[in-house]
């Protein structure tokens, strides 16, 4: 338990978001070990989900390139590893005796590349107890239609800590594999899909192999929405639960920060429901290993806590609905349940010019925060721009109370990375944006 299993692997590819790879592969003739890892920008092919075809999920053979595995202690630092190296990982690093019961802060399963392990073991204080609420103020119940659900326990306030949990696994969020079949054989693209993911599924079949069976047993009672893809329940689980969280790809010592994806699944953050209207928003600290979700207004006592499983936030409806589908449940939230509502979200998908005159901003403001959509970064915006006017006329206590608003907002948002940037803002004086850039 105390080591790390690393391999090579010839023409491994990186893709850059969770659910997302692509069917390319590289020729055979490839004797390079360099990875080709996209950038964020690229649009790689989206995995499929739902119910497979007979036909689709009958692979037909194929050819991969052998895993070349190794050991290393677990504390081991890849400074000088190429950037394709794959690391599988127990973070923070667990020794033969380590058990949970002293150790509540549990361990995770990293499934990541070689730079990403240094940048986590190069970040300060790690690896430091994870930063929990005096009191946990929620809980897991089982929701009528609904599943599991997360319903607050007390009032919570706009940027409060609500569920902090150290992730049972981090694994690469894409990943091309070399496979190779016969130049003979018709092979379809959902096929050749299919063939990624089931060699992608047995390397997470080692990764939880490797956990501790506590919470081994808290991932295998997590839900699983790919059952009928080809996922695999490993695999599938991950797809299900996944939030993301980046660390470097490579050149970390160059100072360039180049990031890659990854996909993080926690226990009980992983049993909050999506809402287009969310309440909550997650960051992840590195310091402390630790998935956090902090309210992003005000959450009642009895309330349940939501968060946002989708990136464009003021997509339509219909979009909304779309992206949703390999989650395979249908939101019936307030934005979803009201016809009107993409009028209103649409108005958003667009930057206001500079000139926004200060009452046209607060009443989007108030729009934004009627919408639940204090997690978009529009909301930011506005709140910075309403900022800099009141400044301008010197309305020095509106000034301030917007101010707190917007640092409560970039805390939920970026808490976990650039919390100790976050603290050196001093209210009083101009709100450094810049610094929560994300
Ligand atoms: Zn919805």
């Amino acid at each position: 338990m105390s080591s790390d299993i690393s391999w090579m692997k010839k023409g491994l590819k990186k893709r850059p978001v969770g659910e997302w790879f692509s069917e390319k592969h590289k020729s055979t003739s490839s004797s390079s070990s360099r990875s080709v890892v996209p950038k964020a920008s690229e649009n790689p092919t989206r995995l499929d989900y739902g119910k497979l075809s007979e036909e689709d999920r009958n692979i037909p053979k194929y050819k991969t390139k052998p895993v070349i595995f190794k050991e290393f202690d677990a504390t081991s630092n890849y400074e000088n590893a190429g950037s394709n190296m794959v690391v599988m990982t127990t973070q923070p690093s667990r020794g033969f005796d380590d058990a949970l019961k002293d150790n509540p802060d549990g361990w995770t399963e990293c499934l990541i590349l070689a730079p990403s392990k240094t940048q986590i073991l190069n970040t300060p204080g790690f690896p430091q107890p994870l930063r929990r609420p005096p009191t946990k103020p929620y809980e897991v119940r089982q929701l009528p239609g609904r599943g599991k659900g997360v319903i607050a326990l007390q009032d919570i306030n706009a940027g409060d800590l609500i569920i902090v949990e150290r992730p049972l696994v981090i694994s690469l969020s894409g990943l091309a594999i070399d496979i190779h079949f016969d130049p003979d054989v018709t092979v379809t693209e959902a096929q050749k899909k299919q063939a990624v993911m089931r060699e992608y599924a047995r390397m997470v079949e080692t990764l939880v192999s490797r956990m501790d069976p506590e919470l081994k047993a808290q991932f295998m009672d997590l839900a699983n929405s790919h059952e009928h893809d080809g996922s695999g329940p490993l695999f599938g689980r991950i797809r299900t639960n996944g939030f993301s969280v980046s660390f470097v790809k490579d050149n970390l010592n160059k100072g360039i920060d180049d990031r890659v994806r990854y996909s993080a699944v926690g226990n009980d953050i992983s049993r909050v429901n999506h809402s287009c209207c969310p309440n909550s928003g997650y960051s992840f600290h590195r310091a402390s290993f630790g998935m956090e979700l902090r309210a992003t207004r005000k959450i009642s006592k009895g309330e349940e806590v939501t968060c946002s499983y989708i990136a464009n936030d003021w997509a339509t409806t219909a979009e909304r609905q779309k992206a949703l589908e390999p989650y395979d449940f249908v939101c019936t939230c307030p934005a979803c349940s009201d016809p009107e509502n993409d009028s209103v979200r649409s108005f958003f998908q667009k930057q206001p010019s500079d000139a926004l005159p200060l009452d046209e901003t607060l009443k989007f403001i108030s729009t934004v925060e009627g919408q639940s959509m204090e997690i978009s970064s529009m909301y930011d915006w506005l709140l910075n721009h309403a900022i800099k006017m009141y400044a301008k006329d010197g309305d020095k206590e509106k000034e301030k109370e917007f101010k707190e608003k917007l640092f409560k907002n970039q805390l939920v948002k970026c808490g976990g990375e650039n919390a100790p940037l976050i603290k050196t803002v001093d209210l009083g004086n101009d709100v450094k944006l810049h610094f929560f850039a994300v």
